[in-house]
């Protein structure tokens, strides 16, 4: 590597770099510099003995090829967001139906289009970008569906993420689960149903785990010292007349 350039002298070619337009080329360094502080670049490379390309990466300014590299991932970036508030997700063909520039192979070609997507936070249709989100899916499946499916079972409901997109992953069936904090021996065990949580435990009539069940009783006690006499009564009656089957009276009940 050449010798150390002046601090000064990288203040000055910045400068320059955003007079004409956010790159260098040795040119344009001539052409926009301050005359009366910096001396041309060819005199300058001489004396340094510094080619202008390695100049660049010193003081940390993009070439033009760097440049427009930028500018086309920004556009790129810029192009996937937009889909993304529309559809939700990118995918080729709606890509291609805005006409979009640069075209989508050649994102494909140059970037990569999972690693761009990632890049721009936006969803590919059908398909995971990290493992991570796969997992925190998988996670709100389950609790969603309420048990421990078994492996069979999750693949014929059609849940996200698909046991094919753990497997693209590298993810077989029983670790997907683990990482998701399940327990996919314990067939049949119900997820608790309170918010947030995702305890498992043995199959039963209760809808929450031990914990959240105190917690919803809690709520509920809170809600009695406050409740009306006719609120009172009503709820008294749906008690009577249709009890609290699978605790349903109790979710519902907290949630009022
Ligand atoms: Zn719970």
């Amino acid at each position: 590597m050449p010798n150390k350039v002046e601090d000064s002298f990288i203040e000055e070619a910045k400068k320059a770099a955003k007079q004409a337009g956010g790159y260098l080329t040795a040119e344009l360094f001539d052409q926009f510099r301050d005359k009366k502080k910096t001396v041309a670049w060819d005199t300058y490379s001489r004396k340094n003995k510094i080619t202008f390309r390695d100049f660049l990466k010193i003081a940390k300014i993009p070439s033009k090829d760097q440049h427009k590299l930028n500018k086309t991932k920004i556009q790129i970036i810029q192009n996937f967001k937009l889909l993304n508030i529309t559809y939700g997700y990118i995918d080729k063909k709606n890509y291609e139906d805005q006409k979009y520039t640069p075209s989508w192979e050649y994102i494909s070609d140059r970037f990569g289009i999972e690693k761009m997507a990632c890049i721009a936070e936006v969803k590919l249709k059908n398909k995971y970008i990290d493992i991570d989100t796969m997992i925190s899916d998988l996670k709100i499946s389950i609790k969603e569906l309420g048990y421990i499916p078994t492996r069979q079972q999750y693949d014929e409901l059609k849940l996200k993420p698909s046991i094919k997109s753990l497997k693209s992953k590298n993810l077989s069936w029983r670790n997907a689960m683990i990482q998701a904090e399940y327990n996919s021996t314990r067939l049949g065990d119900k997820i608790c149903q309170y918010d947030r949580c995702y305890v498992q435990f043995e199959a039963s009539e209760k809808l929450f785990c031990d914990t959240c069940e105190k917690k919803v009783k809690s709520e509920i006690n809170k809600l009695i010292d406050s409740i009306s006499l006719k609120d009172a009564q009503s709820l008294l009656r749906e008690l009577i007349n249709e009890g609290n089957v699978d605790h349903k009276l109790l979710d519902e009940t907290r949630k009022r």
